[in-house]
């Protein structure tokens, strides 16, 4: 049976890039849960909809065809043939995302496709439901943390890289705290840390320290790792 590394956490708690490197050393399959939901959020706006209505939502996300396909070392999703790369990680996409993930008939897609992958054998999968709703079960979850200040440095200096968006620190902090809000107090499957999940606290970490920590965890429970 394939093995799933579970990692929840708040945004910019370094989930990806953690989860994409663990999966490299481990030879898992790196699954990110959050372009899943980023996808539906972009359908919805591309055709249209309110995003502040569920039941619009929900009819609409019953329509949207993603398909996953496992490619060098991740799931890769595709839309019309297409995958949507950095059409998913504009503001306006991040700022809506958690309106769509919080109905109820888009978290029961999302998570079926979820579960689905470990067809395609061992995976890691980060997200924000992940320990406590999707893959609940797996020995090795991990509830990544750190700072407001740590978050909002990080992912304001990843949208600068990626030339998608030059927001002051400010305006970055204040809408990564907005969803925070938003995606632990919604009513299904709200982030939360999960009782016998690892917490890790990743504010005065660097990636290498926090991929060695949940590396040898996960060599402990499975016995696959150096
Ligand atoms: O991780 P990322 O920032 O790409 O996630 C985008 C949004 O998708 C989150 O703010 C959250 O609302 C939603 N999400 C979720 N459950 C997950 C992963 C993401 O609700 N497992």
């Amino acid at each position: 049976m394939a093995r799933v590394i579970a990692i929840d956490g708040p945004s910019g708690a370094g989930k990806s890039s953690v989860s994409r490197i663990v999966g490299e050393k481990l030879g898992f399959l790196h699954v990110d849960s959050g372009a899943l939901y980023r996808i539906m959020t972009w359908q919805c706006l591309k055709r249209g909809v309110d995003v502040d209505d569920p039941a619009e939502v929900a009819r609409e996300a019953a329509k949207i065809a993603i398909e996953c396909r496992a490619v060098g070392g991740r799931i890769a999703y595709f839309v019309d043939g297409e995958e949507p790369g950095d059409r998913i990680r504009t503001p306006e996409i991040s700022a809506n995302s958690s309106k769509v993930a919080a109905v109820k008939e888009v978290r029961d897609i999302v998570t079926g496709l979820l579960r689905s992958m470990t067809a395609h054998g061992d995976i890691i999968v980060e997200g924000r439901d992940i320990t406590t709703a999707v893959f609940p079960d797996t020995p090795c979850r991990f509830y990544l943390t750190a700072s407001a200040e740590a978050r909002s440095r990080r992912r304001q200096k990843e949208n600068a890289d990626k030339g998608i968006a030059n927001e002051t620190a400010d305006a970055v902090k204040a809408a990564l705290l907005a969803r925070d809000t938003m995606d632990s107090k919604r009513k299904y499957a709200p982030l939360r840390k999960a009782d016998g999940v690892v917490e890790i606290d990743s504010s005065d970490m660097t990636i290498d320290e926090v991929v060695a920590e949940i590396v040898k965890l996960c060599g402990n429970a499975w016995g696959t790792a150096s």
